[in-house]
């Protein structure tokens, strides 16, 4: 009998379509802030970048910042978008203490940019994801619950607010909904998210540091059975702050949601938080509708009316594409459509590139990259990008091991030392002692063996090359992993008469 194991996530979508939605805001690289002057900077003191405009304080009024405008509309055009030649700013109406004026300033049925695509690469597969509107709207502050053991409003004692992110430029990228991604839903999602955030610092418009907040995605997913017409009841995971948390929420919520349906259970509709720690969601607040806002024109700022030429100068701009780019990387260094994909969406095509350029051979670097270091993030639960070891380490590892200083084996045990945090790559070979067996050191530990294996030497000078394989074990094993096992085989074979 033939037993198929496949995961939970794998057996539910041969069941299920699932949907992806995703809404991804981007924090733009602005000096100043959306609608007044003060600082953009991140890391500040608390509320030392705020004035009576960000603070909605009486009588003060926002005058809108240009370049928070070209920026939009870069981000607009890069992705395929239609930008409005008439639009204005809305008032979204809801209370929360970390929005001082009651209302943010966004854009509901008059946003700048509409109907664009994003064209991402799974695995040779290409998806289009289809985007809905690009949208301006100013960021809300921040609150900080302190007294509880998770920095949540549960448990807490009470709660302190910080206004300097409110007002910062906040584009807010839509898409429709995507279907047709079949097992690769989460990988799909992923690479979105990692193809939008390259172009957009490739735009120069936003630093997109997920870990500070300054590329945020929120993650809506429904499932409908296969076969079906109608769309499911949907959920929003909202903050979900990197690229690996990005495909760890959508096969949660595919897990999750099919367990509900499976057990005839209806899939509530609310936003959820993702928890980083064990990769799963819990319920937030159910979820509020457009009308539940109150949405009207902002009274106090003209309307957005960008001139043609202008539109026009800005696309002449543009870089090109990180798609063009990267072809360009694969042909200059011997990459397949493949390879390219699978550093793209590993997020490590960067660091590849560098190590390139540090002198390593693009093989040796996709290989380090792609073949270890990734698989070491993710056991250590990091984001490649953030590991203790860079592109310099990997070009001195891959030196090393090209001259015959280390062999593979103790390559990787060096990279592990780096990555723990002993030191760097040279420091931790003299610490360690991590130094291939010299050309003597290496022919005393072969008589040694030749001397205690002498019916399997007897074997190969017998002309049985097979049995040349235990003594280089051996060899290896006398030498601690330290020896170039291929020198030691011809070494041996030499002093065997047989080379
Ligand atoms: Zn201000």
């Amino acid at each position: 009998m033939t037993t198929v194991t496949t995961s939970r996530y794998d057996d539910v979508l041969e069941r299920y379509d699932a949907v992806l939605g995703l809404e991804t805001h981007v924090e733009l690289g602005t000096v100043t802030k959306l609608f007044c002057g003060c600082s953009t900077a991140f890391g500040a003191e608390p509320n030392s970048q705020v004035c009576p405009t960000c603070l909605g304080l009486p009588g003060s009024l926002p005058v809108t910042n240009g370049t928070a405008i070209d920026y939009s509309i870069k981000i607009g055009l890069a992705l395929h978008c239609d930008i409005a030649d008439w639009c204005r700013f809305a008032r979204k109406n809801y209370f929360y203490p970390d929005m001082p004026k009651d209302y943010q300033t966004s854009q509901y049925d008059e946003p700048l940019c509409t109907d664009g695509y994003l064209d991402v690469t799974v695995d040779g597969e290409t998806f289009r994801v289809e985007i809905e509107r690009v949208h301006l709207e100013e960021d809300t502050g921040k609150s900080l619950h302190v007294g509880g053991a998770t920095g949540r409003i549960h448990g807490a004692t009470h709660s302190l607010v910080d206004y300097n992110r409110a007002g910062i430029p906040l584009v807010e990228i839509v898409t429709r909904p995507v279907r047709g991604t079949g097992h690769k839903a989460a990988e799909v999602a992923r690479a979105y998210v990692t193809e939008l955030r390259d172009i957009l610092r490739d735009l120069g418009v936003s630093d997109v540091r997920m870990e500070q907040g300054s590329l945020r995605c929120d993650v809506n997913l429904s499932l409908m059975p296969k076969g079906a017409t109608e769309l499911g009841t949907r959920t929003e995971t909202k903050n979900v702050n990197s690229l690996r948390s990005v495909e760890q929420a959508v096969r949660h919520e595919v897990e999750r949601q099919a367990a509900l349906l499976d057990a005839g259970e209806r899939i509530v509709q609310e936003t959820r938080h993702f928890h980083e720690d064990t990769g799963t969601t819990s319920p937030g607040r159910s979820k509020e509708e457009a009308q539940d806002y109150r949405y009207f024109p902002e009274p106090d700022l003209v309307p957005l009316a960008p001139p043609a030429e202008q539109v026009e100068a800005i696309r002449a701009s543009l870089p090109e594409p990180p798609s063009v780019r990267r072809a360009r990387f694969a042909g200059a260094n011997g990459f397949t459509a493949v390879d390219i994909d699978q550093m793209t969406n590993a997020g490590v095509i960067d660091l590849v590139a560098s190590t390139i350029d540090g002198g390593a051979s693009p093989t040796k670097a996709k290989g380090w990259w792609l073949g270890y270091l990734v698989g070491r993030a993710n056991e250590l639960g990091e984001e490649v990008t953030e590991l203790a070891i860079g592109p310099a380490e990997v070009v001195r590892i891959s030196a090393l091991e090209d001259d015959g200083s280390l062999t593979n084996k103790l390559a990787r045990q060096v990279a592990d030392a780096v990555l723990a945090g002993e030191g760097g790559v040279d420091e931790v070979i003299d610490a360690h002692g991590w130094k291939v067996a010299g050309e003597d050191e290496l022919i005393a530990a072969i008589d040694a063996v030749i001397a205690d294996n002498a019916d399997t030497a007897d074997k190969v000078r017998g002309g049985n090359l097979g049995a040349v394989g235990p003594l280089v074990g051996a060899v290896m094993k006398a030498t601690g992993g330290a020896a170039d096992a291929k020198r030691a085989r011809e070494l041996i074979l030499e002093k065997l008469g047989q080379s």
